[in-house]
């Protein structure tokens, strides 16, 4: 199996440290706020990573963290009039809301913060006793940068070039060099604040995650990821941490992440109003759906997140389901695999596990999928496949959205007759007999239903 690895900026196999042993970390969210769809994308995406490596045998832990104390958290209870660890508890609940609406079951744990002050607090310590870190008085801990000369090895910047892109939470006037990290904030006023013995106060951002890993995990581990933007300077500082603390390199064996989304070809922010959470997005669209959108992409690769898309995605769920019932209607008796049913179903599994084992390419999985279907439907349609090659096809499916989770469990079924009617329109286009693929399409609307042509054909709506 292949993975891209942002370390090395190349496709590598993968070999995980120790045997069949995955141990697995991506970011979780900073919880001030409601996850949005730029999340969805992350976290479906390692959601299926999870799942692939599963399946193929790996033991996998996977552990993520919540970032339940920081300056954003902060400043959003202020303004509400809230105390800020009442505020993050409030969001984190919602996120494990969201994660769950969105079928992302691989996670083993979720690790806030404020759980781990013990391990942070003992990481900082062991950085300024080994000179990486020091102190500035009434304000907190940073980290050296000009003692870690390999900084910016994972996003290819260089100690110059980093020092220059000053992190925004880090501003302080005192800080030995421009882009050196904080590490521990002595606690204003008001703050929620933690007894210790490096003084009263409070986490910095990066310090979070290599405390959380290096308790569950240990100095090194397998894969990490995140999305894009973390890349520089928040794994950056991760990998200084751990890396000085533990003189063993490499920190983690495989870096992963997660492409860009943007909505409507703009970049998603709250003063443009483009801002759109997971579970506004849920009210009118299926988990599955979004699902289906975000995976139809590499992971690595930009999405553009337009109505249209996500239209399209639904539509192309229900060509699986309507095929999938197909097989349902089966009731050919004959123990028979007709017509090379069976060689399609060899061939299907071949290229969906050859596209997985290709750092995780899940658009062609897919197409792997649709293939099938095109490729089964006239056998269906001759009604040469029994009862037992159907099962076959059926387990087939559900072995592969074990992984993807693209189908859902349960659906609102549209009724038979409606089926059969869009069926009979499609034929019709196909034909280009377009008034009467119209008559057909008005006499569906008047029964309740709707039709959207989309690039994964049509999308029936109940109106
Ligand atoms: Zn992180």
């Amino acid at each position: 199996m292949q993975i891209y690895n942002s370390l090395t900026r190349q496709k590598e196999e993968f070999v995980p440290r120790q045997g069949k042993k995955v141990n697995m970390f991506v970011c979780g969210p900073t919880v001030y706020d409601y996850s949005h769809i730029g999340h969805a994308r992350t976290y479906i995406s390692f959601d299926v990573i999870a799942k692939y490596l599963k399946y193929k045998g790996y033991r996998v832990k996977y552990l993520q963290n919540i970032t339940d104390i920081e300056d954003k958290i902060i400043a959003k209870a202020k303004q509400e009039n809230k105390e800020p660890l009442t505020l993050a508890k409030e969001f984190e609940k919602a996120y494990y809301q969201d994660v769950k609406s969105l079928g992302i079951t691989s996670v083993y744990k979720y690790a806030p913060a404020t759980k781990y002050i013990k391990q942070i607090v003992s990481q900082v310590k062991r950085l300024k006793e080994k000179g990486f870190a020091y102190e500035i008085p009434s304000d907190g801990f940073y980290f050296d940068l000009k003692k870690f000369p390999e900084y910016g090895k994972l996003s290819g910047r260089t100690t110059e070039s980093a020092e220059d892109a000053v992190s925004r939470i880090d501003e302080s006037v005192n800080k030995k060099n421009k882009g050196d990290f904080n590490l521990w904030k002595f606690s204003k006023p008001g703050e929620p604040k933690w007894k210790t013995e490096l003084g009263e106060g409070r986490p910095g951002w990066h310090i979070e995650d290599t405390a959380i890993t290096e308790k569950h995990f240990g100095e090194q581990y397998d894969l990490h990821g995140g999305a894009r933007d973390l890349i520089f300077p928040h794994h950056e500082a991760e990998i200084a941490q751990m890396e000085s603390i533990s003189g063993k390199k490499p920190f983690v064996k495989y870096w992963l992440h997660t492409g860009f989304l943007t909505i409507n070809g703009q970049k998603m922010s709250k003063s443009l109003g483009n801002f759109i959470t997971i579970r506004d997005t849920l009210k009118k669209y299926s988990a599955e759906a979004l699902r289906f959108l975000v995976l139809s992409t590499h992971y690595r690769s930009p999405i553009d997140y337009r109505e249209e898309a996500i239209k399209s995605s639904w539509a192309g769920i229900q060509r699986i389901e309507e095929f999938l019932r197909k097989l349902s209607n089966i009731r050919r008796l004959e123990v028979q695999l007709l017509s090379g049913a069976g060689e399609i179903l060899l061939e299907t599994r071949k290229e969906f596990l050859e596209a997985m084992d290709d750092d995780f390419n899940t658009p062609q999985a897919i197409a792997a999928i649709f293939k099938m279907i095109k490729e089964l439907n006239p056998l269906l349609a001759e009604n040469k496949v029994d009862k037992k090659s159907a099962k076959k096809i059926k387990k087939l499916f559900e072995e592969f959205n074990n992984i993807l989770g693209i189908i859902p469990r349960k659906t609102k079924k549209t009724p038979n007759e409606i089926l059969d009617m869009i069926d009979t329109r499609e034929k019709l286009r196909r034909d280009k007999r377009y008034s009467e693929a119209d008559d057909l399409r008005r006499q569906i609307s008047s029964k309740g239903y709707q039709i959207e042509d989309t690039e994964h054909g049509p999308l029936v709506k109940p109106r």
